[in-house]
């Protein structure tokens, strides 16, 4: 599959990784908006947050739980943000699902 981020989990292209297992990886954005940017993905191709069902409440109870770990490892475990853009209007620009793990930074509001 023609995947951007399938390919980055193949190892096809190269990434800078902080986290890996079985299910998931998670690496750096490489345009981060802030001094931690990590994008946590699936390592099984799901398009977007709203391809999600019951089936995968593990799957994302466990990405939640390494975001968490990650932002403790990075130091900013006291202000982060974890956010997913579902759809081109929302901003996302990879179909392959992915949770953004920002901090660092004083982060503005939500637009
Ligand atoms: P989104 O706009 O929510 O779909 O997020 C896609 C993110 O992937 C953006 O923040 C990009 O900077 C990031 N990105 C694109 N290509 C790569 C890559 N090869 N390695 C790491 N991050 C990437
Ligand atoms: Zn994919």
């Amino acid at each position: 599959m023609d995947c951007l981020f399938c390919k980055i989990v193949a190892g096809e292209i190269p990434s800078k990784k902080a986290y890996e297992d079985d299910q998931i990886l998670a690496f750096h954005d490489i345009a981060p908006i802030a001094p931690v940017h990590i994008l946590i993905v699936p390592k099984k191709h799901i398009n977007r947050a709203n391809e999600l069902t019951e089936a995968d409440a593990a799957l994302v109870g466990h990405i939640f739980a390494v975001a968490a770990n990650l932002a403790r490892e990075y130091g900013v475990a006291d202000g982060f943000r974890i956010l997913t853009n579902n759809g081109e209007s929302a901003g996302q620009t990879v179909s392959h699902l992915h949770f953004h793990l920002i901090g660092g930074r004083k982060l503005g509001e939500m637009a």
